[in-house]
């Protein structure tokens, strides 16, 4: 994201790419505009939170007109720095990791996962979906000659520390950690923390202890 957008709140930024895919989709069935109602109802958040969060972006839409697809899509474009490819690299091929590469992000947004790294000879040396995968030795060798920025963890979690030591010394900016250890990182790096099953439980428990009257998205 750009500099400019950086004083955004999180949450708001948070909602950008959410916003980001419905409208590419929209666009794509030819759609010319859009109100904040029909946004809403689509990406299931209320409609005076996504007035507010188009707010910090200056006057986007028109009263009675809603907002202009083209325009918006444009804008969440460079916003989210969608004209340029960002590389990621996966570390754990596992069964978490094999299935991510499996899937790739290239389908949704400018994403891909270029490289992998385990420790498993058996895997050191394959492809998987076209994706390489390298030995942990080569890893900062490997970042640094990328350019690599962006990191995704799916190793056991008592190895998670260690590695993101490594992935910091190795220029690193972001790690998208799906292992349940929390980890420490520098000021400067950010780690997004995806814990499926801590997801999974806190699903469950609000199924069983909050009426459905009371669910909000
Ligand atoms: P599998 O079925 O392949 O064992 P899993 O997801 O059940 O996968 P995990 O024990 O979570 O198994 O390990 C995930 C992956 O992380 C494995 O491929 C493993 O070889 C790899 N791994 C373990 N330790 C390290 C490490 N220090 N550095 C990099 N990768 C590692």
């Amino acid at each position: 994201m750009s500099p400019e957008h950086l004083k955004i709140p999180q949450a708001t930024a948070k909602r950008l790419p959410l916003y980001y895919r419905f409208l590419k989709n929209l666009h794509s069935s030819g759609k010319q505009r859009v109100s904040s109602a029909e946004l809403s109802e689509a990406v299931k958040v209320d409609s005076a939170t996504i007035r507010r969060d188009f707010s910090y972006f200056g006057a986007l839409g028109k009263k009675g007109y809603g907002y202009n697809v083209n325009y918006l899509l444009s804008f969440f474009r460079k916003t989210l720095d969608q004209d340029e490819l960002t590389k990621v690299a996966l570390i754990g091929v596992g069964n978490l990791g094999t299935a991510f590469l499996n899937y790739n992000f290239l389908k949704n947004n400018n994403t891909i996962i270029e490289l992998a790294f385990d420790v498993d000879e058996s895997k050191v040396g394959t492809r998987i979906c076209d994706v390489p995968v390298y030995h942990m030795d080569e890893l900062e060798e490997q970042l640094n000659q990328r350019d690599i920025s962006v990191a995704i963890l799916t190793v056991p979690s008592h190895v998670a520390q260690t590695i993101t030591d490594y992935l910091v010394k190795s220029n690193v900016k972001g790690i998208l950690n799906f292992t349940p250890a929390r980890l420490t990182v520098p000021a400067a790096i950010r780690v997004h923390h995806i814990d499926l099953s801590i997801e999974l439980q806190s699903l469950i428990y609000f199924l069983k202890h909050y009426p459905s009257s009371d669910i909000q998205a």
